[in-house]
């Protein structure tokens, strides 16, 4: 595997392989389900470790801006495990894109989950044909779920769309080629917390 770790920018935990990644948020969503609360170490030496030995997230998160859709959360996850990237609706544009790329590129992380959710207001916003104010939003989701009037099936097609902008891009392509990086997509069931991963291609 032709990977090109530099001294500096490597680090041990990053280095998990894209199943162990997928493994680590599945096993994180099942305990957070039935979760009470969410005790992680928040401690100085923690934040001290993060500063000193820099960060080393074992995934990349593109998720919802949704208030209820909170990834470290829903994964069960601390300080310096996720890299998370949120906009309305989990659009990927040229911003995201590039912050993905730092993570995936830079970071190292294998894994690239987009995470749509269920009773999404700006998949809702699309459906209904709202624009203007929020248009660079509803407009990116509106393309990408075309004649779809089921709001699931919009989260669905919204994810993938997402994807597909994602592998547009060489330098993620090209790591994904090498078996370097893995991209996902799921589903969040705003009712339940549930994470349904979706079947890719
Ligand atoms: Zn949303």
């Amino acid at each position: 595997m032709a990977m090109d770790y530099t001294a500096d920018d490597f680090d041990g935990d990053a280095h998990v392989s894209p199943d162990a990644a997928l493994r680590r948020l599945r096993e994180g969503n099942r305990i957070y389900v039935e979760a009470l609360d969410h005790e992680r170490d928040l401690s100085p030496e923690r934040i001290q470790d993060l500063f000193e030995n820099g960060q080393r997230p074992f995934a990349t998160v593109i998720a919802c801006s949704d208030s209820r859709v909170v990834p470290e959360h829903i994964f069960m996850t601390g300080l310096g495990e996720l890299f998370v990237v949120r906009v309305a609706g989990n659009v990927v544009g040229p911003v995201e894109a590039a912050s993905a790329i730092y993570a995936c590129k830079h970071l190292h992380t294998s894994l690239l989950l987009v995470l749509g959710h269920t009773h999404c207001g700006a998949i809702k916003a699309a459906l209904d044909g709202e624009a203007g104010d929020v248009a660079s939003v509803t407009g990116r989701i509106a393309e990408a779920i075309g004649a779809a009037s089921d709001p699931y099936e919009a989260s669905v097609l919204n994810t993938r769309a997402a994807i597909a902008e994602l592998r547009a891009h060489p330098a993620l392509a090209q790591l994904e080629e090498v078996g370097a990086l893995r991209m996902a997509g799921a589903i969040y069931h705003t009712h339940c917390g549930v994470v349904d991963f979706l079947q890719m291609p």
